[in-house]
């Protein structure tokens, strides 16, 4: 028995008392990110461990508007039970905003609204994944996916992402390897990565999906994110009935209110639907009210623009730190969008060492074996750009550099 199952399954209270846990919380890890939140809450500490989209940016003002006008002119329906596949009004916004952004023709019944974008990882792994079903996943993949999918049990076969997206070659092996149910990845800015697939890369990944038993899971959570504004097409373009998309309004609104959905084809919804049922009824129906009626008053395309541009400036500013002070042997990437930067450092330098080192000078980075379903990645880092000040940037960039660059002497 691994140490992680005595663990969970042997807790013991007081009055002996022996408490056990169904099997599949074994094979779930614990949220390392949310550990190493608790190391940093510290406010002395330079952050560039979590993912926080920036405070500065919320709209607070405009949230307490929403709120008040939703409570005074439909209060007694507003905090009402509600429908699951959620407000109708708030579905068709999601519908013409990707015409809108993306050309897509889309029907708000194709679209349940969730309790934040994660929730649609947990619903699509209970409709998708039997114990043993085998999974594609990005290599780095986002941690909450693969969380969330791992209570399912699946068989996770990572596929090894580069700067212009996911490896083709490598992909297409694992499909005529293994009956993958569906493929998840994050084409827009991608957390952990921020890496961005090229347009020839989504055709690619659609072409070789084309005619396969294997869905392909979207994660947009930071598709209106892009720096220049730019949006690469959905793979819902390629392969309508095969994609499912999940977005969020985290990371433009708040993530606070917790408001996501998830877009698929009816078949698939129809699932969704009963799973979502049994497992909240809806999502908190006030919070469906409050963002519609500040997505219809408040001008969200301009507060969008200010939170690229400030993004843009900070990962900027990053980035070109990097390059200044990081020893050559240092390799990292130039996002296009998102709130992070992926970091692989010299061989034989363990991320785990760099993580301990820079907190004793107060600076928390994230070392990404998190991200690896395969335990890989020890020589990775995720950093944070969104949430910290120009200030905070060049002084952890540069404690950081110093640490690694002491590292890699011979
Ligand atoms: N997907 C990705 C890729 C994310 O980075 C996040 C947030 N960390 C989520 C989904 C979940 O976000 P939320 O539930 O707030 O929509």
């Amino acid at each position: 028995m691994s140490q992680q199952t005595l663990s969970k399954a042997g807790t013991k209270a007081s009055s002996g008392y022996k408490y056990t846990f169904a099997a599949r919380m074994a094979k779930t890890p614990k949220s390392f990110i949310r550990e190493i939140l608790k190391v940093t809450e510290d406010p002395r500490i330079i952050s560039f461990a979590g993912g926080l989209p920036n405070p500065e940016l919320i709209d607070v003002d405009g949230v307490a508007r929403a709120t008040a006008a939703v409570l005074a002119e439909d209060g007694r329906v507003a905090l009402q039970y509600s429908t699951t596949e959620g407000y109708r009004p708030l579905r068709q916004f999601i519908a013409d905003r990707y015409k809108k952004r993306l050309g897509l023709d889309i029907s708000p019944d194709e679209i349940l609204i969730t309790n934040g974008s994660q929730q649609c990882l947990d619903l699509i792994g209970k409709v998708l994944i039997s114990a043993g079903d085998h999974v594609a996943i990005e290599r780095p993949g986002y941690l909450g996916a693969i969380q969330a999918f791992s209570l399912y049990e699946p068989v996770f076969h990572p596929v090894l992402l580069h700067e212009d997206g996911l490896d083709p070659a490598q992909f297409a092996h694992e499909l005529k390897a293994n009956p993958i149910r569906f493929f998840y990845g994050v084409p827009n800015s991608q957390n952990p990565s921020g890496v961005t697939y090229s347009e020839q890369r989504r055709k690619d990944i659609a072409e070789l999906l084309r005619g396969k038993n294997t869905l392909l899971v979207e994660d947009d959570a930071y598709g209106e994110l892009n720096f220049a504004g730019k949006s690469l097409p959905s793979f819902r373009q390629y392969l309508p009935e095969q994609t499912i998309i999940t977005g969020s309004f985290s990371k433009i609104l708040a993530p606070g209110i917790r408001m996501g959905w998830v877009v698929a084809p009816p078949a698939i919804m129809e699932q969704l639907v009963i799973a979502k049922q049994a497992s909240d009824l809806h999502s908190n129906y006030l919070s469906q009210r409050i963002a519609y009626e500040y997505l219809t008053h408040e001008d969200i395309d301009t507060k969008i623009r200010v939170i690229q541009a400030r993004y843009k400036a900070q990962a900027e500013l990053m980035v070109s730190l990097m390059k200044e002070l990081m020893p050559a042997s240092v390799r990292f990437t130039t996002p296009q969008g998102g709130m992070f930067v992926w970091v692989t450092l010299p061989e034989g330098i363990s991320s785990m060492e760099v993580f301990e080192r820079v907190l004793k000078e107060d600076v928390a980075v994230l070392p990404g074996t998190p991200f690896y379903t395969d335990g890989g990645g020890k020589d990775t880092l995720r950093l944070n750009f969104s949430n910290s000040s120009p200030e905070k940037i060049r002084a952890g960039i540069g404690r950081l550099a110093r640490v690694i660059r002491d590292m890699d002497r011979p």
